[in-house]
């Protein structure tokens, strides 16, 4: 694999399982040195550090709860302890609480309020200073293609990733001058525990939506990630790339 990465330091959060652990493994087999950040599945966590050093690559676990805005400031500050610095941002950590609206309790709200946008912008607010600082870096943030294009039973999880697009494209606007650049990536449907228990039926109803008719695979999203964080992406910022086989054409 080409080494685009070689020399980089990386954090990508909730990286103990599905496209964040895909995300950590490909980083880290271009070369980057690794933060691999979970919450509460330190031995999944601890299982793609031990897969990235059988590899030959640099890695190391740190917990933290990514709605809890100190733990960012923590993990950020971590990252840059353990690694020697930071050059790549990787927001993946991510929740679904689905419900329809007229039955949607506060809790489901704020749960995925608070970790999939709030928990973006604890952990750009650590990163921006040192990254502005060095006058180099890549953000990307996941988000997805509810976020684009909103679905019934996921109105909290849609609000969350439609903000972590604006948050993107203002951000990118923000740290562009000293040349740090923020994208976005929106999965579509991809194979992992977040998208497992769905029923064969919906499996099949969203099938019929993508024109490649097939789910994808987290090795997709980490394959776009490492476009972003690596120097060919260096004149895109701003940007949401759809990853989704053909769903969304927005
Ligand atoms: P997943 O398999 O459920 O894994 C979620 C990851 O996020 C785990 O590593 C989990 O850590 C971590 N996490 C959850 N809450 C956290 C918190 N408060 N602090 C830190 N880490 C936390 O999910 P996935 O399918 O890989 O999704 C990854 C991202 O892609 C999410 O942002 C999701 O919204 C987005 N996405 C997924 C799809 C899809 O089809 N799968 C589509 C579009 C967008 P623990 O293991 O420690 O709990």
């Amino acid at each position: 694999m080409t080494k685009r990465l070689e020399g980089k330091t990386a954090l990508v959060t909730g990286a103990s399982r599905g496209i964040g652990a895909a995300v950590a493994m490909r980083l880290a087999a271009e070369g980057a040195a690794v933060a691999v950040n979970y919450s509460g599945s330190k031995s999944a966590a601890d299982a793609v550090v031990a897969a990235i050093v059988a590899l030959g690559g640099s890695a190391v676990a740190l917990q933290a709860d990514v709605s809890d805005p100190a733990a960012c400031t923590a993990l950020v500050e971590s990252t840059i302890a353990k690694l020697g610095g930071l050059d790549i941002v990787v927001n993946n950590a991510g929740i679904a609480r689905d419900g329809l609206v007229v039955r949607m309790s506060d809790d489901d709200w704020s749960a995925v309020i608070d970790t999939n946008l709030s928990g973006v912008f604890s952990i750009v607010r650590a990163a921006a200073r040192p990254l502005m600082k060095q006058r180099s870096g890549s953000i990307i943030n996941i988000t997805s293609v509810v976020g684009l294009v909103g679905n019934a039973g996921q109105a909290n999880y849609a609000a969350a990733k439609a903000g972590v697009i604006g948050l993107t494209k203002s951000l990118a606007r923000e740290l562009a001058p000293r040349n740090v650049r923020v994208n976005a990536i929106a999965p579509g449907f991809i194979g992992t525990d977040m998208t497992a228990d769905l029923s064969d039926a919906i499996k099949e109803a969203a099938k019929s939506q993508i024109a490649m008719r097939e789910f994808g695979e987290p090795d997709d999203v980490a394959a776009a990630v490492a476009f972003f964080a690596s120097d060919d992406a260096r004149y895109v910022t701003g940007q949401t790339l759809a990853v989704d086989g053909g769903m969304t054409f927005v």
